[in-house]
């Protein structure tokens, strides 16, 4: 364990600037038992050797304010002006009482009157501002984040309290910018390349609200929060980040969604107000079109509504309102189309609401946990249905279970998975996992990791979604994988349009090299199953066969099946 009390012994190094030999001579005599001393004869000189050695070298610069060449009180207001020193303590030494009043208000900590005091009180002063200036320093540390000087989260909204205590009939804006697939940049680039886009933000920001009063934090590793004065210009001052923030040099373009909360409803909590602004922030997500997006009425009406729905999650799973739905998919390979599998798709049958589409409520659970007990609800009633169609027809259909993000990293997933196999008595090949593109570019690695690990044990991972990710080339020859799942906006477009149908075959010739099958998802009509065929796609989902049904539906597919064989 390092002992801290190292610390207070180490020996800081000062600076005394002071044109007068002999008073440097006596300074040097005070101070040098305890200090290591540097000097320097004029403010220029002392300016010199504080950008030589940086911001952290001196503890303390001792500063004769009348000087020739550069005085103390230019040096000192150069000091402030540069961020690298503004935190450098500053004790003024003169004889003039109206120059120490000014000096303090240019940011000097304390003053030494001349002729000099004794030996014992210089020597205690100067103690007290480095303890005072480090002690500080450690607290802004936590305050403030490492890489961009900004507040971090705790501070940020303990901060806007303090703000909404002082005034709060002024009106205020909540903004949040955030960066659009910073991780990705993270993966492509490096993290010292992450760190600068980070910075150049917090700069462009700073620049543009500079003398505005307002807080600025960096929250969640890409989101900017601002909280400043309701004003009609603030959409422009966002604009002038994003322009300023989202010209870097080479092929690295970097671009900011930004959400408002204008006019902020100051009887909620910051936090509240907050999410609101990320809210018409996330609205853009994927949209390349707009780049800030207002909390409206429609919004504040949606989130009032997905309150409720997280509200009444509870109570819904234990009343069984939460339904799995199954939509079979078809292998085309042969003469005839045979059902080959099936994929289990949740509904909630809300008793207010009707029927409501897991569209609508996955992505809110997802944001919040909730959608974990939601999967894990659903993947034991699909290994259940797996079993009861066994029992009664005779034959294995394996069923694939959608698995969220949050499952992936979910250190007890695979024991979970197990027991319900256990539970149920069905094999690892059987429940088979969806992973949605996305979740593999967010965090390859981990996701990775995790797979490779499922598939080692004898589960069969399906990429979902796929064409939507942003996964580079390379990446995907790396992750291990047993079925692709062609996103259906490839499929929505494949007769119309040339391009959709050129993107269809690189895919399938992606999943060629893999080895690995393709289903096509969203498939409607014949001619789209026909030319998929045609292109080499193995396997079908879609309206075209059925829609998803509830498992007594479903047993019509089966039954169907059986009897043709
Ligand atoms: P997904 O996994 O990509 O599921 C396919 C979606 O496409 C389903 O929507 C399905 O009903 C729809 N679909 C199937 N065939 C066609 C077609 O021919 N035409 C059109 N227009 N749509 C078709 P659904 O059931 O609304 O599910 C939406 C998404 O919700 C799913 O997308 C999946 O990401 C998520 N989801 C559904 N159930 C669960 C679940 O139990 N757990 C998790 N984590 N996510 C789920
Ligand atoms: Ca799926
Ligand atoms: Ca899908």
């Amino acid at each position: 364990m390092e002992d801290f009390s190292a610390v207070s012994s180490i020996r800081r190094r000062v600076l005394v600037v002071e044109d007068e030999l002999i008073n440097r001579e006596i300074l040097g005599a005070i101070l040098s038992n305890d200090y290591d001393v540097d000097y320097a004869v004029n403010g220029q000189e002392a300016w010199d050797l504080i950008k030589e050695k940086g911001g952290s070298y001196y503890s303390l610069l001792l500063l004769d304010l009348l000087m020739p060449v550069l005085s103390g009180s230019e040096l000192l207001d150069m000091l402030r002006k540069e961020p690298e020193f503004s935190a450098l303590p500053v004790i003024v030494m003169t004889a003039d009482r109206a120059a120490e009043v000014k000096s303090i208000r240019q940011g000097a900590m304390d003053f030494i009157a001349k002729p000099y005091d004794m030996p014992e009180v210089i020597l205690a002063r100067c103690e007290r501002i480095i303890r005072l200036c480090e002690d500080s320093k450690i607290i802004s540390s936590t305050e403030r984040d490492p890489v961009t000087g900004l507040y971090c989260r705790e501070y940020f909204f303990e901060y806007v309290r303090r703000m909404d205590a002082i005034r709060n009939d002024i009106a205020r804006d909540a903004l949040v910018l955030d960066i659009d697939h910073f991780n990705l940049i993270n993966d492509m680039y490096g993290r010292s390349v992450g760190d600068n886009v980070l910075r150049r933000v917090a700069d462009a920001i700073r620049e543009v609200f500079r003398g505005l009063r307002v807080i600025a934090g960096r929250l969640e590793g890409d989101a900017f929060y601002v909280y400043c004065p309701h004003d009609e210009e603030n959409p422009d001052r966002i604009r002038k980040v994003q322009e300023l923030a989202g010209s870097l040099e080479g092929d690295l373009r970097v671009r900011l969604r930004a959400g408002i909360y204008p006019n902020a409803d100051m009887s909620i909590e910051p936090e509240a107000r907050f999410d609101r602004a990320k809210n018409a922030c996330d609205r853009i997500r994927g949209d390349y079109i707009s780049e800030i997006a207002s909390y409206d009425r429609e919004l504040h009406q949606k989130s009032v509504y997905n309150e409720k729905l997280i509200r009444d999650m509870d109570a819904a799973m234990s009343r069984g309102d939460f339904k799995v739905y199954y939509q079979p998919k078809y292998n085309i390979t042969g003469d005839r189309p045979y059902l080959s599998s099936a994929e289990a798709l949740v509904r909630w049958i809300h008793p207010e609401l009707g029927m409501i589409s897991p569209g609508v409520f996955i992505p809110l659970f997802e944001q919040n946990g909730l959608i974990q007990k939601i999967d894990n609800y659903v993947w034991n009633l699909a290994a259940a249905q797996i079993k009861i169609w066994r029992e009664k027809y005779g034959i294995t259909i394996p069923v694939s279970v959608n698995m969220s993000r949050i499952d992936v990293f979910d250190p007890h997933l695979e024991l979970k998975l197990r027991q319900i196999l256990q539970d149920n008595g069905i094999a690892e090949k059987d429940l088979m996992l969806e992973i949605t593109e996305s979740a593999y570019s967010d965090n390859a690695q981990k996701v990775t990791e995790v797979t490779e690990n499922l598939r080692s044990r004898g589960f069969r991972i399906e990429m979902d979604d796929f064409g939507t990710g942003y996964s580079s080339l390379n990446m995907i020859t790396d992750i291990p994988i047993d079925v692709l799942k062609l996103d259906m906006k490839f499929v929505r477009n494949i007769e119309k349009n040339e391009k959709s149908r050129k993107l269809v075959d690189l895919i399938l010739g992606i999943a060629k090299c893999l080895r690995v099958p393709v289903v096509a998802e969203g498939v409607e009509t014949a001619s789209q199953m026909d030319i998929l065929r045609d292109m080499g796609c193995q396997i079908i989902q879609g309206y075209y066969f059925s829609r998803p049904v509830p498992p007594e539906e479903f047993e019509e597919l089966i039954k169907k099946e059986v009897e043709n064989k």
